[in-house]
């Protein structure tokens, strides 16, 4: 039976009445911008996040940006991001004009070191922004020690984790904003773009929220530049219909990821990922205090064997991607930036070899998983 890597309609189908329900409600108000739907999205997706104010906004990528121009990050800046992670992170910072600096990550859970961002930090370093990557808060009790001594801005990248937490805190509800993407892919998929800006700043939230509609107060009055980062009410629509699943859809990938470390722990040659590396996969683990909602359960494939365990898993008709192949600071388009930009990032140099995801997604079956484990134990035989 092919397994593929993510299969987005085996969650949304069974909600196929209530999308058509909240497509019919949307429908015959004519309200397709902002109004009720807006509103009460927010509401309700506002406890998922910890934070007192969301905003919901056109994408992740828009949130990581609103939150850049709401703290007037521009040129003459320099911003920390991780050098291992989706592009948007730092794609953002370029575009207000910024210059980002990328900081490696841990090995074990593939998050920002900020012990190399001691390292970067310089007095034009006006913001970091963490990313908790594959549904994995990252060390927020570093980031902020870090951000409080050199008073820096701090943007939590949660595309990838919303719900997650850490010693009881929820992701993107620590820093100055928190950033979320309902891109289909992401554990809160909606049928579209759309994503979500968070803070526990008064201030900051309504400067954000007048930037997300061109920075106009009155209409057709603007004291300052923003832009059209509005999410459709229709998104929200459907949204709203995924959101009171949400809590069983994080609970099944949590069952898939206790199982795939289970079984594949057992398989000689397998190792978690903070132990010594002789081993010929390593599985993730949650770290101590965090609870992990595992967008991606990422292996790491040492000895230069990653692409032949690839193939081995799509000979199978098992998916599988490499999440990232390329890092930031090797992209062709920052390839301009100075050296003091790209210097020592070895270890997600390292991972972008060894990384491999497998299907982690909430409707895998019982049958989907043990296949993809007696695949993976065939490759280590
Ligand atoms: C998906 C993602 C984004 C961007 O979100 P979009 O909604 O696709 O714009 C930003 N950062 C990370 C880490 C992501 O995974």
């Amino acid at each position: 039976m092919p397994v593929p890597l993510l299969d987005v309609n085996a969650q949304n189908h069974p909600l196929h009445d209530g999308f058509t329900a909240a497509f019919e409600r949307v429908f015959k108000t004519g309200h397709f911008i902002m109004g009720e739907e807006i509103a009460g999205f927010e509401r309700e997706v506002q406890p998922l996040t910890g934070a007192s104010h969301a905003l919901s906004v056109s994408s992740g990528t828009d949130a990581i940006l609103l939150a850049l121009m709401a703290l007037e990050v521009g040129p003459g800046d320099e911003v920390l991001c991780p050098a291992f992670t989706f592009f948007a992170t730092a794609g953002c910072v370029s575009r207000v004009g910024a210059t980002p600096i990328f900081v490696d990550v841990l090995p074990d859970t593939f998050n920002i070191d900020i012990a190399d961002a001691r390292a970067k930090v310089t007095s034009k370093t006006k913001a970091i922004i963490p990313v908790h990557l594959f549904g994995q808060c990252a060390n927020m009790e570093a980031v902020m020690e870090f951000a409080n001594e050199h008073l820096l801005h701090v943007i939590e990248d949660a595309a990838q984790a919303i719900g997650a937490s850490r010693h009881g805190t929820l992701a993107g509800s620590i820093g100055h904003f928190g950033c979320y993407s309902f891109f289909p892919s992401k554990n809160l998929g909606g049928l579209g773009d759309g994503g979500l800006l968070v803070t526990n700043d008064g201030d900051l939230a309504l400067r954000a929220k007048s930037l997300r509609n061109h920075g106009m107060e009155p209409k057709y009055y603007h004291s300052h530049i923003g832009g059209n980062f509005r999410m459709d009410a229709l998104q929200a629509a459907f949204l709203r219909v995924k959101l009171p699943h949400y809590a069983g859809y994080t609970k099944q990938r949590q069952v898939n990821a206790a199982f795939y470390q289970e079984q594949l722990s057992k398989l000689p040659g397998t190792a978690f990922s903070s132990q010594p590396a002789d081993a010929k996969l390593l599985l993730p683990y949650c770290e101590e205090g965090n609870q992990h909602i595992w967008n991606q359960f990422t292996l790491r494939v040492p000895g230069g064997r990653r692409d032949a365990l690839k193939q081995h898993l799509l000979d199978l008709k098992i998916g599988c991607e490499i999440y990232y192949p390329v890092t930031l600071d090797q992209q062709a388009c920052f390839a301009h930036l100075p050296e003091s930009s790209l210097r020592g990032c070895e270890v997600s140099h390292q991972l972008a070899e060894e990384v491999l995801s497998i299907p982690i997604y909430s409707e895998l079956t019982e049958s989907q998983k043990t296949e993809v484990v007696a695949a993976i134990a065939a490759f280590l035989n």
